[in-house]
């Protein structure tokens, strides 16, 4: 365990009880801190905020900072996705938008005058969605952690992992026929399909299929189901779209985003659906969307997302993302024929390293802390999710870190 004592764009200041280490952060904080550390503008957001007021309830009251938050993310927002919910976390807004698709079918079924059949949740195999029981139960659920709640969650339907982002039309096309199979016997029961578009994180970081996507897309409004996608891990530019469902040329019905939205600094994420959607739950048993958090539309987390969204605005991250990408692919291309290293994906702002066998945490962390690099790895990847500021100085350094952690594992074995 080491001990952070500074954190200045993108390094970190580490302490291990003996020693101090300089490290270059290449997880961005769990793929947050977008800007790095300390980002003036987005100190400055977070301070003239502060100096003003905390935090206010969200009921029957609004602020400046809420409506500057919910503005950008309008303005960026793909199609008609204009109502959004302010809520506390990645897990809590995946939370909402399970509830909101849930509500849907049981004012469409009200306006209908039928009996409530469809309640359930599909999702894909190797999804990760969150930590919290609905979530959790959207989660793949053997790599999840579904196994020792599996009492206390909803139990979902789970398509196949989709193939590969460039994947052959054969291998597209079997999957969606597995998938239809799955849809068409569950039509009656489904409330939604949740997906992390284009980019499965935590499962594995693994790109997979804009023509999946797209066929999840028309399958959803053949069976009237609600398409929500989770963009808190890909929102913001980081596979190199502002929105990985633009890979798809699609727009989901519901869209969650969180992690980079404060730039890293604070917790909070947004749902967002259409207004259409929104009436149309407004109109049924209820009245409204059954969900209101204490520190929703807090204001110091509201005014480092406007700050955070403004920076996006302006365009930059996406030669960032493209420069990040071109210098990963690059710096890590020596790892390719090393024995023991099965894959190597960079997608977007996203690089990582697949070995044959799981890696040892510790050494791992050891390794990579002495190359003067911050890396947690999984499984069996060792992958780096950087700020977009890098320069490609310190992805030089980063990928010589992951290399040598790579290597390092690989000579244990
Ligand atoms: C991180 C993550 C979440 C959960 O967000 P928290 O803020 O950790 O609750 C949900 N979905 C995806 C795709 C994520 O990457």
């Amino acid at each position: 365990m080491f001990a952070v004592t500074a954190a200045n764009g993108v390094r970190l200041q580490l302490h291990d009880g003996q020693r101090h280490h300089e490290v270059i952060d290449a997880m961005a904080s769990w793929w947050c801190q977008i800007h790095g550390y300390r980002s003036p503008a987005l100190d400055e957001a977070l301070n003239r905020q502060s100096s003003q007021f905390s935090h206010v309830m969200f009921g029957g009251l609004t602020h400046k900072a809420a409506v500057d938050a919910v503005m950008s993310l309008v303005n960026l927002a793909p199609g008609s996705l204009d109502r959004v919910f302010l809520a506390d976390s990645g897990s809590v807004g995946v939370e909402v938008s399970l509830k909101l698709a849930r509500q849907v079918q049981i004012a469409r079924t009200a306006a209908r005058g039928g009996t409530l059949t469809r309640t359930r949740i599909a999702a894909l195999r190797g999804a990760y969605h969150g930590d919290t029981l609905g979530a959790m139960s959207v989660c793949d659920p053997l790599g999840g952690m579904h196994a020792m709640f599996s009492d206390s969650i909803p139990q979902q339907i789970f398509l196949p992992r989709p193939p590969t982002f460039a994947a052959n039309e054969a291998d597209v096309e079997a999957w969606c026929s597995a998938a239809d199979e799955i849809l068409d016997a569950h039509r009656d029961d489904l409330a939604g399909i949740i997906v992390e578009p284009i980019l499965q994180g935590a499962g594995g970081m693994w790109p997979w299929s804009p023509s999946c996507l797209r066929h999840l897309r028309r399958r959803a409004d053949e069976l009237d189901l609600v398409l929500i996608a989770d963009e808190v891990a890909t929102g913001f530019g980081r596979t190199g779209k502002l929105f990985a469902c633009e890979w798809a040329d699609i727009v989901p019905d519901i869209m969650v985003v969180g992690k980079s939205m404060t730039g890293g600094y604070l917790t909070q994420s947004a749902v967002l659906c259409s207004d259409e959607l929104a009436s149309e739950v407004s109109r049924g048993p209820g009245g409204s969307l059954m969900h209101g958090p204490t520190f929703m539309g807090n204001p110091l987390a509201s005014a480092v997302t406007a700050a955070s969204l403004a920076i996006i605005s302006q365009g930059q991250w996406h030669d960032d993302v493209t420069r990040i990408a071109d210098v990963m692919s690059r710096e890590l291309r020596p790892l390719r024929d090393v024995p023991g290293v099965s894959d190597i994906r960079v997608f977007g702002a996203i690089a990582a390293v697949q070995l044959d066998t799981p890696i040892v945490m510790r050494r791992a962390t050891r390794a990579a802390v002495e190359n003067g690099v911050w890396l947690r790895p999984f499984r069996d990847l060792v992958y780096a999710m950087p700020p977009y500021i890098c320069t490609d100085d310190d992805l030089k350094a980063m990928a010589a870190g992951m290399r040598a952690v790579v290597i390092d594992q690989l000579d244990a074995a």
